[in-house]
């Protein structure tokens, strides 16, 4: 077997891990089996493989619906064949036979008898039954993925820790991880503000992600190393590379630790001007670190992982409880709370939404919360009663115009009138901000900034928007410049608007979370910047060896410049005066 066989990405996560590989493969589920005990379970495993197939004929009989509207005979046909196939009494009573008699989990039933039936398939001498096996192996993967509950679920029972790779991973997959087993994520497709890259920060695990092909270079059981400080994966790793590794993963993980020094520290520059340095937040969990790591709040809660992977859209009083606990937890800090960013790369299964040529232009974000006003009212509900316990400040994503705020605006005073109508407590002075991510809204910051309390300036899509780069598409990934020009002329704007107009400027993008950028977003006079945690103490580390002055002066050169090439050049030199080695 070839050694130290190497591959490159882009580092989502940074940090060093060596295990072995957990594949998840869309086509061939990665499923631990398990025996069954008592006849409850028995019974429970057989009841869960009916629903599986009811469920896999209703996809299928909507399916054929929908060919049937495109007059595509040919699909309705091979669709047919599934549906009967699922009808067929012998393979079904034999798959129940074998749950009961074996006491095995139903997905290993399946296996079992579809093993036999596609034996007993290609031994038949007659090409055009040969040929069903392939629709034997279709049924069994819809029935496979119905079985695991959603079409992306991962379920990793494995006894030792894993490197996850996947070719993507939804916000869906992501959230239903058993973290205490994965060790870090190795993605084919994916760029930096991808979210499967967010959630492996925020879960402080290194990751790798716009690999291309790695799905098809490992299998599970592979020892692998992810080298996500150079963006660099070892496959079947010599010893000398094992060594090194674990040299160099100590070696970082000291100068981690180094940094907590930092964590008690204001984030200052040397002639004292003050940044506020808060987390961004998407569940629950990550709660601890937020203190572990001394911000000063949550800029940035992003709400939409609450109704990822679920049946039914999370009640008023969940939502509260929730909501509440992190108030609490950071007071007097502030928590602002992002309502639902639903669409783009992120979707909820409980809705059947129409599916979209362009989602990450469609009916997202606050698009969606406008229309459907119930499910925004709930969570605008949940958020005031839970203001009551804490700082709590509400920020709308996607906003586009003022007409968006104005209904905004109206739809949360309706929200008040009926709280206030049933005597349930709430903060009467809320603050409301909103995202800055659309360039259009970048443009008019200065008629925005009448509207709302603060603006967050979401980078991660403004960049997306204004330089037209699929933010998850690795292919165009090298055109992903948060130095372009046109992307600090639109900065600058947003920010000297927002205080031309008195009102606070706070950075949750990506962006705001690199040191290296911390000369420009000092210069430009940003209030606050939001990231993950595991970027604070690095921020913080260099804003408090810079000056407010020397930033400001470095910003008038920076303008003069015409490429984010050239500024990236003037930027490195700007901080290695007082960092040497590390940019
Ligand atoms: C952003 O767009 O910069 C942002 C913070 O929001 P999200 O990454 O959740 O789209
Ligand atoms: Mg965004």
């Amino acid at each position: 077997m070839e050694k130290n066989y190497l591959l490159k990405g882009i580092v989502a996560s940074p940090g060093i891990a060596i295990g072995k590989v957990f594949l998840v493969d869309r086509d061939h589920l990665e499923l631990s089996h398990y025996n069954l005990t008592t006849d409850e379970e028995i019974d429970f495993e057989i009841e869960r493989f009916k629903k599986a197939v009811e469920e896999s004929r209703a996809q299928l009989l909507s399916a054929k619906k929908d060919v049937s509207k495109k007059k595509f005979k040919e699909a309705q046909y091979i669709i047919d064949t599934h549906i009967l196939l699922l009808q067929d009494k012998v393979l079904m009573d034999n798959i129940i036979k074998t749950i009961k008699q074996e006491k095995v989990d139903a997905a290993l039933a399946l296996k079992n008898s579809v093993e036999g039936l596609r034996k007993h398939l290609s031994e038949i001498n007659d090409e055009y039954m040969r040929e069903r096996t392939s629709d034997i192996d279709y049924i069994e993967k819809r029935l496979l993925r119905n079985l695991t509950g959603r079409k992306s679920d991962i379920i990793t029972k494995s006894k030792e820790t894993i490197i996850i790779v996947a070719n993507d991973l939804s916000p869906a997959d992501t959230v239903n991880l058993n973290v205490n087993e994965v060790l870090g994520f190795l993605i084919d497709c994916g760029g930096k503000t991808s979210h499967t890259a967010i959630i492996a920060r925020a879960l402080k695990m290194p990751a790798v992600v716009g690999l291309k092909d790695i799905t098809r270079r490992v299998k599970t059981g592979d020892t692998i190393i992810v080298d996500g400080i150079h963006g660099v994966v070892i496959i079947h790793p010599s010893s000398e590379k094992l060594l090194q590794y674990n040299q160099q993963k100590i070696q970082y993980d000291e100068l981690e630790m180094e940094l907590f020094k930092y964590r008690d520290l204001p984030a200052e520059t040397e002639d004292g001007f003050r940044i506020k340095l808060l987390a961004n937040i998407e569940i629950i969990e990550e709660l601890s670190s937020v203190v572990d790591y001394g911000a000063e709040g949550i800029g940035l809660y992003r709400t939409e992982f609450l109704y990822l992977n679920r049946k039914e859209l999370p009640s008023e009083d969940e939502q509260f409880e929730l909501y509440k606990k992190v108030a609490e937890k950071v007071f007097p800090n502030p928590v602002t709370i992002r309502t639902l960013d639903i669409g783009g790369d992120k979707f909820m299964s409980q809705l059947d939404l129409a599916e979209e040529i362009n989602p990450v232009m469609g009916l997202r974000a606050i698009r969606f919360c406008l229309k459907e006003v119930s499910i925004f009212k709930t969570q605008l509900r949940a958020i005031l009663r839970a203001s009551s316990y804490g700082t709590v400040k509400i920020m709308f994503p996607m906003i586009s115009g003022i007409e968006e705020v104005r209904q905004i605006k109206k739809i949360l005073n309706e929200v008040k009138q009926e709280l206030k109508g049933e005597k349930k407590a709430f903060d009467q002075d809320i603050q409301i901000g909103i995202m800055v991510e659309v360039p259009s809204a970048g443009t008019i910051a200065d008629l925005l900034a009448r509207e709302v309390d603060f603006f967050s300036i979401g980078t991660n899509d403004l960049i997306q928007y204004s330089l037209a780069i699929d933010r998850v598409n690795e292919q165009v990934s090298y055109l992903y410049e948060p130095l372009h020009p046109a992307v600090l002329r639109l900065l600058r704007n947003i920010i000297n608007s927002a205080h031309d107009c008195g009102i606070t400027v706070s950075m949750c993008g990506e962006m705001a979370g690199e040191p290296l950028y911390m000369p420009i977003l000092l210069g430009l006079g940003i209030d606050e910047l939001s990231m993950n945690v595991m970027a604070l103490l690095r921020v913080k580390r260099v804003l408090r060896s810079l000056t407010y002055k020397d930033s400001q002066n470095f910003i008038d050169e920076v303008f003069k410049l015409s490429t984010a090439q050239e500024i990236e050049t003037v930027l490195k030199k700007e901080i290695n005066k007082k960092f040497p080695v590390e940019f």
